[in-house]
């Protein structure tokens, strides 16, 4: 069943329309990433979806389950099971890792229970009493991720969860991603410009340029057109 259906999507900013026309789907339990060279809309993609304040949406429509988004504010998307990790990975600095991911679960309408969230985080669990401010760069990605995934999401949009990290956290993040997905059917739409990860991690991949996608390829497609590769991603 579809989960998510982003249609004709134009959006923007006051300095100009930098979307003009996306079309994507993401099937329930289904990862799937969003590519394409800086600038190309990414973010501002993720952003609509989640009902941010910025972009400002011109038009088109974005289908949750049976439900319009468009002019629903995010907190209540949110509620509706869609989860956003943005690329600052917003934690409270000052709040444990405990008190982060309690914060999480007394937001959300039908969360997950503390236990079970860090069961797929042991290394966040090891150090629950620890500051966020404290932590890596890696270990608050993996405390945001948490944070999205205690509010029992139906689908989790992540904004670069690999960015300036490590490749041996990026590996243990993308094994934490596939982890969620597998084992709890939550599907994951993940904005990348780490080619590398995004197709070690998903199984479908679109390709975004210049506000519009042009591509829609599985990993296998991916991997084997370098053309493809080279003209929209630089890789
Ligand atoms: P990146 O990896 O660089 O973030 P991206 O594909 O995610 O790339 P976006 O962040 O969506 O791209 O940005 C698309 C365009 O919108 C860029 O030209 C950018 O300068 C512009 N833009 C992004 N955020 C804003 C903002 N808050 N105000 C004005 N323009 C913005």
């Amino acid at each position: 069943m579809t989960l998510l259906t982003v249609e004709n999507l134009e959006a923007g900013y006051e300095t100009g329309q930098v979307l003009f026309g996306v079309d994507l789907v993401v099937e329930e339990s289904e990862l799937v990433s969003l590519l394409g060279r800086n600038g190309a809309g990414k973010t501002t993609t993720l952003r609509s979806v989640a009902g941010a304040a910025e972009p400002t949406v011109l038009g088109g429509e974005i289908t949750f389950g049976s439900e319009q988004l468009a002019g629903v504010a995010p907190y209540s998307i949110a509620q509706r099971g869609l989860s956003f990790v943005p690329e600052a990975r917003r934690c409270f600095p000052r709040l444990t890792v405990r008190e982060n991911i309690r914060l999480a679960i007394n937001h959300a309408s039908d969360p997950k229970d503390l236990e079970t969230v860090l069961d797929f985080f042991p290394e966040l669990s090891e150090m629950r009493e620890k500051q966020a401010r404290n932590m890596s760069g890696g270990e608050q990605q993996m405390l945001a991720i948490a944070r999205a995934l205690a509010a029992n999401p139906q689908l989790m949009l992540l904004d670069e969860p690999f960015e300036g990290l490590a490749p041996y956290i990026v590996r243990r993040i993308e094994d934490i991603i596939a982890e969620i997905n597998d084992q709890q059917g939550i599907a994951v739409l993940l904005v990348e410009q780490n080619v590398a990860a995004a197709v070690a991690v998903a199984d479908r991949h679109y390709i975004l340029d210049e506000g519009r996608i042009v591509e829609s390829v599985s990993t296998t497609q991916l991997r084997e057109n370098e053309e493809m590769r080279q003209r929209y991603l630089g890789v």
